[in-house]
């Protein structure tokens, strides 16, 4: 169950984090990845070097999905190259935090750029080769404060909930073309992203996590490969919680 194989996917932000895990588990169900990077060159290689060491396909693509024009084309450019794109997992991100009486346009400007505008380029990239395939699976990364708010994050919880109208008007939209589109809305999970949160504040969100404990980024991959699979095809325009428990319902 779950098998990738033949498939083609692309990860944005897939060297690293939640990204690098979704990359090794598709790779793991068969698919070939292309590790998306902007910056850390590096850090693709490695990702691509430990699929390949399993037996796996991958190979790094750079480009920042914040650059319209590039992500489309090194989108339409990878797709043509490999015959296929029958995969996208929109999870490149960034969280810029600050009280709002602090905050600052260009923050507001940045996070929007990077969360909601790459990610809907990417996804109209990806969509190209989908609808002319009449297939595809696109799951977006959400989180758990798109849905619940967070103290200290308005632009990043506004980017994160714009993310979900994004998942459901693109899921109607496409529909008709056998192409589902889902998010994944992590809780807390122990990445370089949330490295930077205080321990005080670390304890106080352990406190409301029923499973009481961080999430692992293997966790939530498992969530974005079931939603890639054959087996998730009557699933499209929802989201996925992968968060202890800390929101339900
Ligand atoms: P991370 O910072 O470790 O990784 C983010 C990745 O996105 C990196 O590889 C980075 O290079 C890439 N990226 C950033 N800007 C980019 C750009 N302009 N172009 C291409 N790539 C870019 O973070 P993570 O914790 O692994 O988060 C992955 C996703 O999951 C994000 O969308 C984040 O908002 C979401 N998320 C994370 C958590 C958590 O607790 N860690 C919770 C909920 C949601």
């Amino acid at each position: 169950m779950f098998r990738l194989d033949g498939k083609v996917a692309l990860v944005t932000g897939g060297s690293r984090g939640i990204g690098r895990a979704c990359s090794e588990a598709l790779a793991a169900q068969g698919a070939t990845v292309l590790v998306n990077y902007v910056r850390g060159e590096e850090e693709a290689k490695k990702t691509v070097a430990a699929i390949e060491a399993k037996g796996g396909k991958a190979e790094a693509v750079g480009f920042d999905i914040a650059d319209v024009e590039r992500t489309e084309a090194a989108i339409a450019e990878a797709a043509k190259r490999h015959g296929r794109l029958d995969i996208l997992v929109a999870n490149a991100g960034i969280a810029i935090d600050n009280l709002v009486l602090r905050v600052k346009e260009e923050e507001i400007d940045k996070l929007f750029a990077v969360n909601v505008k790459g990610s809907i380029f990417a996804a109209k990239a990806a969509i190209k080769v989908m609808m002319r395939a009449k297939t595809g699976r696109i799951v977006f990364l959400s989180s758990i404060v798109g849905e619940m708010g967070n103290a200290g994050q308005t632009g990043y919880a506004a980017t994160k909930a714009a993310v979900l109208g994004v998942t459901k008007s693109l899921a109607r939209e496409y529909a008709s073309r056998n192409v589902t589109v889902n998010a994944v809305a992590p809780g807390f999970i122990d990445t370089d992203m949330t490295t930077q949160i205080s321990g005080d504040m670390k304890d106080a969100m352990l406190k409301s996590i029923p499973l009481a404990r961080t999430g692992r980024s293997e966790e939530v991959a498992a969530a974005v490969a079931f939603l890639c699979s054959d087996e998730a095809s009557y699933i499209t325009g929802d989201v996925l919680r992968v968060n202890g428990g800390m929101l339900m319902g």
